[in-house]
């Protein structure tokens, strides 16, 4: 592999681009520990790398001592959030329950947030599951 000075010259546009070593090296046909041994022996300046950057700007914010676990406060796990406050949390849904005759002017659905995973809302849903299987005691 000579080193002509036309391809160093090559070598040198490409690597001042900042083109990646092993894309220089695909471009003049030698390997990417080519490319980096000759740009050391050219004394080419060594291009910002992004990554270098980030990894210095973190090491500047990290606090130089460990940080410590504060062991005295043990606060208890906290109470799981009531049933409610998860259905609005999880579902933006809401109840299809129909109120009135669809072929009436003021016929509309219900509207109340439905129950996870249900088309009503929790007392739509009651009144669905009643009507599907009514109690014992209410049949006598
Ligand atoms: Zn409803």
């Amino acid at each position: 592999m000579d080193w002509t000075p036309e391809r160093i010259a090559e070598l040198t546009r490409l690597w001042n681009d900042g083109l990646a070593t092993s894309e220089i090296g695909k471009r003049l046909g030698i390997s990417k520990n080519a490319v980096v041994g000759k740009a050391h022996r050219l004394h080419l300046s060594a291009r910002p790398s992004p990554i270098r950057r980030v990894i210095m700007r973190s090491a500047i914010v990290r606090p130089p001592r460990a940080p410590v676990e504060p062991r005295h406060v043990q606060h208890a796990a906290p109470p799981p959030a009531p049933a409610q406050e998860r259905v609005v949390e999880l579902s933006n849904q809401t109840c299809k329950w129909p109120i009135g005759h669809p072929n009436e002017a003021g016929f509309h659905f219900c509207g109340e947030r439905a129950i996870v995973g249900k088309p009503y809302c929790q007392s739509h849903t009651a009144l669905a599951y009643v009507r599907a299987k009514p109690k014992a005691g209410e049949a006598a």
